[in-house]
Formats: structure tokens, C-alpha cells, sequence
């Protein structure tokens, strides 16, 4: 079960999910690390696929896996794609889990989301909240995944004494994030929406909701460094928290998207879009406990994903 501190050195590192935003920045912290890492590509694994997963794992057998592979997306998409929410992410989590016990995967750490918590669970929410009250139904079908696969991990480390993990990460942002612009997160809708009415010299940019909600927004390289530093330092069965602790308005969050693009129009809110929770920032203490904290400040991380948007819409 448990070895601590756990010594990446050497390891086999498989990241499930290494093109999507957070699994890349895994990959590209974990490049820093004495570690072979494997992938497995999406037209050689369908992770939803669990004989293809068992097939993988049979052939490969990584000691470590990092299971970042997820059907993610913004408000709209979590409230409109409800089934593919809840069957994709149940999949994922049930087959990658169940693999890493079956073919002997030494450690194994488990992404799951803020939004696991309670809607009116109080603030900060701490990791001992889950399962105390009714979720934000919006996106209910991903939290009740996300749910399961935690307590799935939790159950095989309780039964088998895998040395299964399970971090909390808050609202991410960064380099490769998805900018669809109906499905995508509020970051990376609003870096695209401010961008191009700069561009086409608009004078005005509508923001979603009443510009009330409160978010907390981690920066996915930060989010990748708290993750290897937990694999290394931390084991047990109970949840870890990964955000900065502090969390701003969306109205106010839209003013510092705006200043990072350059956009110096109006802004306005629509309010028949929902809001979703009313607020959503974590309790870090646990994860400081552990002795990390962010290190980039959103008004800097929101200029280097612009800059990543610059490149990658390229
Ligand atoms: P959530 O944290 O699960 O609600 O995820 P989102 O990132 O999609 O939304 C966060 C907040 O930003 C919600 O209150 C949205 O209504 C608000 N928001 C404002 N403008 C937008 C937008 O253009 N896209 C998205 N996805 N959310 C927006």
C-alpha cells in the first residue's frame, strides 16, 4: 500500500488523457522528472472501451498512472451533453481504475472536480463536505461521475490496499484548453470573445449570467506541479482540495480578461443564461498542510493562456 515519500525515479508513467489540457500539463511537468512516460494514443485506446484498456495495460503494465482523461467542458456543455457527462467520465474512471488494480499499478491518482460539492455546502469547501447536500444540478451528470470514480478508488485502496489518491482541482485554465464557443469554460470563452471584438473593433462583449458567481481559478501548470508533488508526499483514502484559495466575481473576472487582451469596449451580462453555483472556492488548507500553494497570479496566468490562444489559433 502506501510508501512514502513515493520515488518517481525510474517509473513507468502512463498520464490517461495526455492531449487534453490538464493531461498535457502533466506531460510536460512530468518531462521534468526522471520518469519513462507512456501514452497511449486515442485511435490505439478508446478509454471507454474496457477490453481495449485491459489489452493496454496487459501490454504496457505502467507503475504509475495519472488518470486525467475526462469529457469536460463549460456550463452549456455540462447542462445540454448530460448523458455523454455522466456515461463517458463512469467509464473512463470504472475501466482505467479497475486496469491499474488488475495489472498491478504501484500508485495512481484520480482527477476529480470542485464540482463534486454540495451547492450550499459552506465556503471555502472543504474536502469533508462531499456528500452532504444536493449538487448544483447543471452539472450534476459529471459531479455524480466524478463522485463514483473517487469512491471507486477509495473502495480499492479500502479492499486491496491499492495505493490509490484522489486530488480536487478547482477551475483550470491555461495552455491547450478547449475554445469552443458555446461548450467551452468561462476562461477560455471570454479570452476568445474579448480577442475577437478587439479584433473586429466591436464595442461591446456580452458575458453569460449576472456577472454575480464566484470562481476560483487555478493555472493548469500550477494544478500539474501540485499533482506530481502529492504523488511524491502524499497517500490516503481522504480527498485533497488543489485550488489558490481565493476566488473573485465573474464581473470582476471579465475586467481582467479584458486588460490581459486588450479589449477596452464595453462589457454587458446576459442574464438568461445561468449562473450555475453561486460560488465554488476550495479549502486549501490541507493541501498547504502538504506544503504547496499556487505559485502564478491570475492577472499573470490569464496573460500567458492569451498568449497560448495567440499560438495555438495560429
Ligand atoms: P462552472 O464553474 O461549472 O459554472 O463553469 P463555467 O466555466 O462554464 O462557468 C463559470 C461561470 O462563468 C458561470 O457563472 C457562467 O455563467 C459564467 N460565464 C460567463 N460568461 C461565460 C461564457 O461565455 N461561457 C461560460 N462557459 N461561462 C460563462
Amino acid at each position: 500500500m502506501a510508501r512514502i515519500p513515493f520515488d518517481l525515479a525510474g517509473k513507468t508513467v502512463y498520464v490517461a488523457g495526455h492531449r487534453g489540457m490538464v493531461g498535457s500539463a502533466l506531460v510536460r511537468r512530468l518531462e521534468r522528472e526522471n520518469v519513462e512516460l507512456l501514452s497511449a494514443k486515442r485511435t490505439e485506446v478508446d478509454l471507454r472501451d474496457q477490453s481495449a484498456v485491459n489489452r493496454w495495460f496487459a501490454d504496457n503494465r505502467p507503475q504509475v498512472v495519472f488518470l486525467a482523461a475526462a469529457k469536460v467542458g463549460g456550463i452549456a456543455a455540462n447542462n445540454t451533453l448530460r448523458g455523454e457527462f455522466i456515461y463517458d467520465n463512469l467509464i473512463v474512471a470504472t475501466n482505467v481504475i479497475h486496469a491499474a488494480h488488475v495489472h498491478g499499478t504501484e500508485k495512481l491518482m484520480f482527477l476529480g472536480s470542485s464540482c463534486i460539492y454540495p451547492k450550499h455546502a459552506p465556503q471555502p469547501l472543504s474536502e469533508d463536505r462531499l456528500l452532504t447536500g444536493p449538487l448544483e444540478p447543471t452539472n450534476e451528470p459529471y459531479a455524480i461521475a466524478k463522485i463514483a470514480g473517487l469512491k471507486l478508488a477509495e473502495a480499492y485502496r479500502s479492499q486491496y490496499g491499492s495505493d490509490f489518491v484522489c486530488v480536487m482541482p478547482t477551475n483550470l485554465y491555461g495552455q491547450g484548453d478547449n475554445y469552443h464557443p458555446e461548450y467551452s469554460h468561462v476562461v477560455a470563452a471570454l479570452i476568445r470573445r474579448f480577442h475577437d471584438a478587439k479584433t473586429s473593433g466591436a464595442s461591446n462583449v456580452v458575458v453569460w449570467g449576472t456577472g454575480t458567481p464566484r470562481r476560483e481559478f487555478l493555472f493548469v501548470d500550477d494544478l500539474a506541479d501540485a499533482c506530481i508533488h502529492l504523488m511524491k508526499i502524499y497517500s490516503s483514502h481522504e480527498l485533497v482540495n488543489i485550488g489558490t484559495g481565493e476566488d473573485i466575481t465573474i464581473a470582476e473576472f471579465a475586467r481582467v480578461v479584458a486588460a490581459a487582451v486588450g479589449y477596452i469596449g464595453d462589457i454587458s451580462f446576459d442574464s438568461s443564461r445561468p449562473d450555475g453555483t453561486p460560488r465554488k472556492l476550495l479549502d486549501v488548507s490541507r493541501l498547504a498542510k502538504l506544503g504547496w500553494r499556487a505559485q502564478t497570479t491570475l492577472e499573470d496566468g490569464i496573460k500567458r493562456a492569451y498568449r497560448a490562444f495567440l499560438l495555438e489559433s495560429k
